[in-house]
């Protein structure tokens, strides 16, 4: 078995749509980044890379390279999970905590698990997605960004 731990923040602002977890929530602002600013995909990346030692998401996909302009943080994330199963692990669960002041989360939590699942290609009882506040401290208290963290257990892929 493996663990890694995944964290991402990033800013909220006017003129981009909100994506989390792989699917648009309607709000009127969105997540600024080089990619899609999708911060529930890239710390899910970055936990699934740390567990199985490969590093971090920014080695694998620099936010100084045009490439990754504009990305489909999916595509990152399915990017990271064939070098994760080159490596010999397989998903067994992980566990995400979005934070967010604005919007609330809940309607979405299932809908943002079940894309999450599809993209791992893993049963949506093996992602477990919960949504809290930050209890208005903070940055993300203040609504001005969204902070995600994320624990994957991977397993080795013959056990
Ligand atoms: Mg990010």
């Amino acid at each position: 078995m493996r663990v890694g731990t995944g964290y991402d923040i990033h800013r909220l602002g006017t003129g981009r749509p909100l994506i989390l977890g792989g699917i648009e929530i309607p709000y009127d602002r969105g997540l600024i980044g080089h990619s899609d600013g999708d911060a529930v995909l890239h710390a899910i990346t970055d936990a699934a890379l740390g567990a199985s030692g490969l590093g971090d998401i920014g080695e694998l996909f620099p936010d100084d390279d045009p490439r990754f302009a504009g990305a489909d943080s999916a595509d990152l994330l399915s990017g990271a999970m064939e070098k994760v199963t080159e490596a010999g692990f397989r998903v067994g669960n992980l566990d995400v905590n979005v934070i967010a002041e604005r919007p609330k989360l809940k309607p979405y939590k299932d809908k943002i698990a079940a894309r999450v699942a599809e993209i791992l290609k893993v049963k949506t009882s093996q992602v477990s997605i919960k949504a809290k506040t930050k209890e208005k401290l903070g940055p993300v208290g203040r609504n001005e960004a969204i902070e995600v963290h994320c624990v994957i257990l991977l397993l080795e892929t013959d056990s």
